[in-house]
């Protein structure tokens, strides 16, 4: 894929990028080793300064990076602002709570007794430089969320941003050398996915992070296994929202329709499949279906659209493809499922939702990146989990119930990273963020997440000569 900024509004081609080539490669790799060689001696509340500095130009760039990312990959301007704020915020928080997210632990002398050591800790060291591949689907937060903790705990970071957000990219880089960081801490690769390989068998890099599709997480957990170097992979997910008799119906299908269509329904923790009980599924699906036909669908400049184009042209065909197939296998059409008419310039789709989904159709098994509801009529809980659980996927999943004991059902039986009841998944600074089966493994953001980057060290001290107590060895 060429590295461009490809408007999706327009399909017009607005700025190409040349690939790095081996020998600024090579710079930008022995820049990144003597970086870190520095920066992870440094304090935690001097990077707290650092980081906290690169919130507050993030919030004053906060209009321009906006209208950058909804040029390069069409999300709402609304919707881009708020992710700026968000990625400040998060920023801020890792700044504040770093310090104490890595602070040594101390087994206590009886967990010790037996052990031979006077005195012992944990300390939580930096690895070195990460390499970040990411998606353009959210091109800030995806990256803030890797790059606030990992410089934070003393690592260096190495950005292969998605092709078609090349702007966005190199402001991330530019934006942490103005906030102080030492050149080398945090660096944009402008290169293809071809050029990852190489740059993870490198000796220089310690490890790497992917947000992305299945198959380029395949492709990178390959290489590093090969290499033995520590992988976290965000990857692909078909969030089960499943609706109970007792929720509230009205509330459940607002929030479903934000759900499914936020980030023009390109989010891996967007709801994907609908299952809901029969004796809630009719009110539901008016509420919902009414709800995503009412959608302003246009220009995603504008402040007022709620759902702008795809990111792709590609991305729109795949799209289609799992609609016509469900279509095909008996699913109906309650609104969308086409184009919009009044735009023919662009990668747009109607918001669209599907019942009588089956597990038959390919949108059963496989994610679909778009505004596309799939619904499903389940009979009781049962049901509603086996139908939950019959993915490859297990990042996240709603449950909307007002009944205690299926809580703890759902808890104890969804397949997935998180369980969120009466309400819609959202990642938070505090929160672990993850999932398990092709979702991916480790866990971003929280304490989960700063810790997957660093060298977990047990620092042990053997007995004092006075110890009479000391074993013989
Ligand atoms: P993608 O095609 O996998 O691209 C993601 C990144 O991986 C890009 O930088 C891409 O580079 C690179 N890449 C692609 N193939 C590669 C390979 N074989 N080896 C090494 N790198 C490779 O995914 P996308 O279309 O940008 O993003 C959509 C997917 O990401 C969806 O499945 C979505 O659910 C998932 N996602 C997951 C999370 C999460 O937290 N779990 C969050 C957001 C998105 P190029 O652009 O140069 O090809």
């Amino acid at each position: 894929m060429p590295i461009a900024t490809v408007n999706p509004a327009t399909g017009e081609t607005l700025k190409t990028f040349d690939e790095l080539g081996p020998e600024e490669l090579e710079r930008r790799l022995a820049l990144a080793e003597t970086a870190f060689a520095q920066y992870r001696t440094t304090s935690f509340s001097h990077r707290a300064e650092l980081l906290n500095r690169a919130a507050d130009l993030l919030d004053q760039d906060q209009p321009d990076i906006a209208r950058t990312m909804t040029t390069e990959m069409g999300k709402p301007i609304a919707a881009a602002r708020a992710e700026a704020a968000k990625c400040a915020k998060a920023m801020r928080w890792y700044a504040e709570r770093a310090e104490e997210l890595l602070a040594p632990e101390q087994p206590s002398a009886a967990d010790l007794k037996d052990s031979g050591a006077s005195r012992a800790s944990v300390r939580y060291r930096p690895l070195g430089p990460v390499l970040a591949v990411m998606p353009w689907n959210f091109p800030l937060w995806q990256v803030v969320r890797f790059a606030a903790p990992a410089l934070m705990a003393g690592n260096v970071g190495l950005l292969k941003h998605a092709s078609n957000v090349p702007q966005t990219a190199l402001y991330l880089e530019d934006l942490f050398q103005r906030a102080g960081f030492p050149d080398g801490c945090f660096q944009t690769l402008l290169v293809g996915s071809g050029a990852v390989e190489g740059i993870l068998r490198d000796r220089r890099v310690a490890a790497a992070t992917l947000t992305g599709s299945e198959r380029a997480g395949r492709s990178v957990a390959a290489v590093a296994g090969d290499e033995v170097k520590k992988t976290v992979l965000e990857l692909g997910g078909s969030d089960p929202f499943v609706v109970m008799p007792s929720a509230d119906v009205e509330r459940a299908a607002r929030t479903a329709v934000t759900a499914r269509a936020q980030n023009n329904g390109q989010s891996c923790i967007a709801a994907k499949r609908f299952i809901v009980h029969a004796e809630v599924h009719d009110a539901f699906c008016e509420r919902f279906t009414a709800g995503m036909r009412a959608l302003s669908v246009g220009d995603p400049m504008r402040e007022t659209t709620d759902v702008g184009p795809l990111a792709s042209e590609q991305g729109r065909a795949d799209l289609e493809a799992l609609v016509d197939d469900a279509l095909r296998l008996g699913a109906v059409a309650q609104c969308g499922a086409r184009r919009p008419e009044k735009r023919p310039r662009g990668w747009y789709y109607e918001p669209t939702v599907l019942t009588g989904v089956s597990d038959s159709m390919r949108i059963h098994r496989e994610e679909a990146f778009g505004p596309v509801a799939a619904v499903y009529r389940v009979a009781g809980l049962d049901e509603a989990v086996t139908v939950a659980n019959d993915t490859p996927f297990g990042l996240s999943s709603n449950v909307w119930t007002r009944d205690d004991g299926e809580v703890e059902r759902f808890v104890r039986d969804l397949e997935a990273g998180g369980v969120y009841f009466n309400g819609m998944t959202a990642s938070h600074p505090a929160l672990p963020f993850g999932g398990v089966k092709r979702s991916g493994y480790g866990r971003e953001l929280s304490g989960h997440g700063i810790r997957e980057f660093c060298n977990v060290t047990t620092v042990w001290h053997g007995p004092e000569p006075d110890d009479v107590n000391a074993p013989v060895e």
